[in-house]
């Protein structure tokens, strides 16, 4: 048996298997896709002491250092069950049982996607889901914000510090956000925010979003918007489901752990995008990471 089990190859993952392996004891690593989001971004300018640089070179960089360690990685391998028994069990898709003295769970999580046409086609070239990571970008221009609960309002006044204007689109007939934030909101001469407003496509002109497309669901009417940017704001899936009656999760699927990175389950721990943590990060997943492995370490010495 492993004595501890990373589920996830993403920040948290990594960071988790190098300081496991760092302690000496038998490490693996399960990734369904090494580099998790990482690999899906382009610009990285917040990774502290790494003034800029990009998703597939800080994927390359994460893989590097783990395999400097020993470190067993089991690429393309997707986790479905997690079961404590005698040491805890995590079921592959394939069928093979691996069994740990330990888990970290870092499994990551997914932005929730508008599906409408142009979205997947600028992905990167205007269409964004991180104001922290991409809002710079759009200094000075126009951009749109999907979705007006807590994070879609939070980008909007976090974005009107930076770029020159922001109309945030709600579907519903209100906005979901704390009162407090839509208040600042609305008060900021910058931001226009329009409901019953459902985006239907996403413009651009081959290299880069230019604007949207979207009806007004009172009128039925159709309307454009000029934009350099849309930050798509409707929620990030944690990719649990595979948890779901094995661990404690909040309402959204969360996994919820305290400061070790600690679950309900006895050894099983769990760090970045899939736990209740406050903000999602690659540095803060790497935190994380580290914090679950040493959190893991210290169940193993006492247990
Ligand atoms: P993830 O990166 O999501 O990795 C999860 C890992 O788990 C992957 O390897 C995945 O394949 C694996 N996995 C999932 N389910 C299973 C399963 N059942 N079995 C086995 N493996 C599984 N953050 C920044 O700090 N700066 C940025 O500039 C930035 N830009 C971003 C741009 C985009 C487009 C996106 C989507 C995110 C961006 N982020 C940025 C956020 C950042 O990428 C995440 O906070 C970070 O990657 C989370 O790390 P993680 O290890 O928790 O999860």
């Amino acid at each position: 048996p492993y004595d501890m089990l990373v589920v996830g190859g993403g920040p948290a993952g990594s960071a988790a298997a190098i300081y496991a392996a760092r302690k000496g004891i038998r490490t693996g690593v399960v990734a369904e896709r090494f580099g998790g989001q990482v690999a899906d971004t382009m610009a990285i300018e917040n990774f502290i002491s790494v003034k800029a640089t990009d998703g597939p070179k800080l994927v390359a960089g994460l893989e590097q250092h783990v395999l400097d360690y020993d470190v067993d990685l089991m690429k393309t391998q997707k986790a479905v069950r997690v079961e404590k028994k005698d040491l805890i069990e995590v079921e592959l898709e394939n069928g093979a049982v691996l069994k740990s003295k330990s888990v970290v769970l870092a499994t990551g999580a997914r932005w929730r996607e508008m599906n409408v046409p142009g979205e997947q086609e600028y992905k990167t070239k205007g269409v964004a889901y991180c104001p922290h990571c991409d809002g710079p970008l759009f200094k000075g221009k126009k951009t749109a914000v999907i979705g007006g609960g807590n994070s879609g309002i939070e980008a909007a006044i976090d974005l009107a510090g930076i770029v020159e204007h922001v109309t945030v689109l709600e579907f519903g007939d209100k906005l979901r956000a704390d009162d407090v934030l839509v208040k600042k909101a609305e008060s900021l001469p910058n931001v226009t925010i329009i409901k019953e407003a459902m985006t239907t496509e996403v413009l651009g002109n081959g290299e880069h979003v230019t604007g949207l497309q979207y009806t007004d669901r009172k009128t039925g009417e159709s309307h454009k918007l000029d934009l350099a940017g849309i930050f798509v704001q409707i929620g990030l899936v944690p990719n649990s489901e595979f948890l779901q009656d094995t661990l404690e999760l909040t309402d959204r699927g969360e996994i919820v752990i305290d400061t070790h990175g600690r679950t309900s389950m006895d050894g099983v721990f769990a760090a970045g995008d899939v736990t209740n943590v406050p903000f999602k990060q690659i540095i803060i997943s790497m935190g994380a990471g580290a914090t679950a492995a040493l959190g893991a370490f210290d169940y193993l010495i006492r247990n």
